[in-house]
């Protein structure tokens, strides 16, 4: 579907045709968005959502990319990102933060910090924004989204406005959620608990140095691969145990450090990644008998 020029210039410079996307994800690859569209505010978003929708173009969510491989043939339709008016953070109550869904985790972290509100340390560990950590669920160190959400504010893609839904309607599950896709995360609120900042900030301080001490760090990458089993059987140790740590498929590489985390290693193609994926994934089911899920989305064609 070809988008009319005056349709496209009513966007201004928020909508783009044929952007190319690897600056979009934390491997640093992909192809290219057939139009790019980053939203300015909530009321241009739904007028947007509402001429897409009648022009029957899918719409590709992305946040800050690092849980997302894009194939090297792009992605059709639009691709659509929250712009900066997305990201904020404001204290609604002593212990709530509201956060817009375009909002960088570890700046979510920071901030229940400079509010003295615990249990929140652990995003300062997560390269994503609020939007990508409900979607998967995200956490680490005995802690991930769902136990700090209060809820969520999305629009629907179809009925085109504005909802909330609880978190105690929103089933979480390891790395994911059963909300539909036809959500665009807007912001969410989280609730902490009131403490001591400077105990706070040593929480933090721990997490981040304990993080750098197992992932590598400054590479392309993004993150784990695959899903973990179980806290006792991970995937790292299964890829370890099948001996495919030296796996390596064009640019396509496993970190030493981690061997769940894949890396772009130069000029990866993201086709490098994806065979890197199936070998390991292969060989891992012929030599312990588990079949790895991908934790990592793909998205293009
Ligand atoms: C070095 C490194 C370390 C990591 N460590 C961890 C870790 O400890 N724990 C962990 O859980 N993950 C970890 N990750 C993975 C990743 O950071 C998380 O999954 C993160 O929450 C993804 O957020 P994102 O904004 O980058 O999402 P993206 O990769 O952009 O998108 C992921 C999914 O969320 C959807 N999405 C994004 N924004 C919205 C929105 N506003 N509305 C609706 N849907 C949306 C996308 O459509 C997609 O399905 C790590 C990644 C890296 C690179």
């Amino acid at each position: 579907m070809i988008l009319e020029k005056n349709f496209i210039k009513k966007f201004n410079d928020d909508l783009k045709a044929n952007v190319n996307l690897s600056n979009y994800s934390w491997f640093n690859l992909g192809g290219n968005a057939e139009y790019f569209y980053k939203a300015k505010d909530k009321n241009q978003l739904i007028e947007f959502l509402r001429e897409i929708k009648e022009k029957k173009l899918k719409i590709t969510t992305l946040g800050a990319g690092s849980n997302t491989l894009i194939r090297d043939k792009g992605v059709k339709g639009v691709v659509l990102k929250l712009g900066k008016s997305f990201s904020y953070t404001k204290l609604i109550k002593k212990n709530i933060i509201m956060a817009g869904g375009a909002t960088l985790d570890r700046k979510v972290a920071n901030f229940a910090k400079e509010n003295s509100l615990t249990n929140l340390e652990f995003l300062s560990c997560i390269p994503g924004s609020i939007g990508g950590a409900i979607t998967m669920n995200s956490g680490c160190y005995d802690n991930d989204i769902s136990k700090v959400l209060i809820s969520i504010q999305a629009i629907d893609k179809n009925k085109l406005s504005e909802i909330e839904i609880k978190k105690k309607d929103i089933k979480f599950s390891y790395r994911g959620t059963n909300l539909p896709d036809d959500l665009i995360i807007i912001s969410a609120k989280f609730q902490g608990l009131i403490s001591k900042k400077i105990e706070i900030e040593k929480k933090q301080t721990d997490f981040i140095k304990k993080k750098k001490l197992s992932q590598p760090s400054q590479i392309k990458t993004c993150g784990s691969t695959f899903k973990n089993i179980s806290k006792e059987k991970k995937a790292w140790m299964l890829i370890k145990e099948s001996g495919c740590e030296n796996y390596k498929e064009g640019d396509a590489t496993i970190s030493k450090k981690h061997s769940n985390f894949f890396i772009n290693d130069g000029n990866a193609k993201a086709s490098d990644i994806e065979r890197l994926i199936k070998k390991v994934k292969k060989k891992v089911f012929e030599k312990t008998g588990v079949n790895l899920e991908l934790e990592i989305k793909i998205i293009g064609g």
